[in-house]
């Protein structure tokens, strides 16, 4: 299978008045053809900055991309202008994000929305978009296409909006979406048909996807492959039946243990005890180490590196795995 996207020791850091903040340091991932990596890890973990930066969305914060390469249908997204980046994004790269309505234009019925960028990408006529936009429409799921298609933003649902965004970013074919916590801000059973609708679309057109949660339950789901991150690292990594089965790192283990299963009844839900460390004064460790009961000298000092682990697909960043030490 091809690789879609390759994202290649990738450090992005912010710089404000306190300090340098490492949002993502030195992290790889690949996604290939057809295929669903989730990047999961709890608020600030550096998810969404790793998308951001694939997507050329750091230009204009506090941010840069320090280091590393972004490789997409044979170039590294990096070294393209900013007007070849607005091509590639929205046409052979989409994204969906929480928040539809931070996307959506409030002034601008619906049916505009998902015409403008098909008569611009796809040099479509104004009546052959909204022919297409119909379509895709009821491809998301709603009937009603043609009332939906004149109505504003604020007259739909969260879930309704959702649909609508994917509407807009399947539109043109996208090799790769990108979706950051799509279903987060919906309830359960919206959550659900949303998720089976991505799943769905994927399957019918082999699109790749790189989909950034904090619910183990949609990475369950969704994922062919999962990236564990922690503190702008990565800690662990595999296929998903591996990583639930077996997972390495002390902190994908808790992740699991605190992950809800649906028709068991918990006393109470299991939460990583501590918080993750202030950013600004992270020094030579495991990121890991102040929350980690497995905590050894050697990970108060040293940085464990992301290695193979014997046998399966799964690398993890943990002394334990590291011959010899976690017998010292
Ligand atoms: Fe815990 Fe040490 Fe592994 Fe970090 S390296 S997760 S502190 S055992
Ligand atoms: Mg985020």
């Amino acid at each position: 299978m091809k690789n879609t996207l390759e994202i290649d020791r990738l450090s992005t850091y912010f710089y404000t008045e306190e300090g340098t903040v490492k949002a993502v340091d030195d992290v790889s991932i690949r996604v290939r053809e057809g295929e669903t990596v989730c990047i999961v890890g709890e608020s600030g973990c550096g998810k969404s900055i790793t998308a951001m930066s694939v997507m050329g969305l750091i230009e204009g914060t506090t941010g840069k991309v320090v280091n590393g390469k972004i490789g997409f249908d044979g170039e590294n997204l990096l070294d393209l202008s900013k007007n070849e980046l607005r091509t590639i994004r929205g046409n052979e790269i989409a994204m969906i994000f929480q928040e539809p309505m931070s996307s959506l234009n409030p002034v601008l019925p619906i049916g505009q929305q998902i015409t403008e960028p098909l008569m611009q990408h796809q040099k479509l006529s104004k009546k052959e978009a909204r022919l297409r936009a119909i379509e895709l429409i009821k491809q998301v799921g709603i009937s009603r296409a043609e009332q939906i298609f004149d109505s504003y933003p604020h007259e739909l649902s969260g879930g309704m909006l959702q649909r609508i965004m994917i509407a807009i970013a399947i539109s043109c074919h996208p090799k790769l979406l990108i979706a950051d916590e799509p279903t987060t801000a919906l309830d359960v059973t919206i959550q659900a048909q949303i998720l089976d609708m991505l799943r769905e679309i994927k399957e019918k057109s082999n699109m790749s996807i790189l989909l950034i949660t904090h619910d183990l339950g949609v990475v369950a789901e969704m994922a062919d492959y999962v990236v564990v991150m922690y503190s702008g690292k990565v800690v662990e990594e595999g296929e998903v039946v591996e990583l639930f089965n077996n997972p390495k790192h002390p902190y994908t283990k808790g992740l699991l243990k605190s992950k809800p299963i649906i028709n068991q009844r918990q006393e109470q839900l299991y939460s990583i005890p501590g918080q993750v460390p202030n950013p600004l004064s992270l020094k030579e460790s495991c990121y890991f180490h102040e929350r980690c009961a497995q905590c050894m000298s050697i990970c108060e000092t040293q940085q464990p590196k992301l290695k193979e682990v014997g046998g399966s697909t799964q690398k993890v960043a943990c002394w334990l795995y590291e011959e010899g030490i976690a017998d010292v």
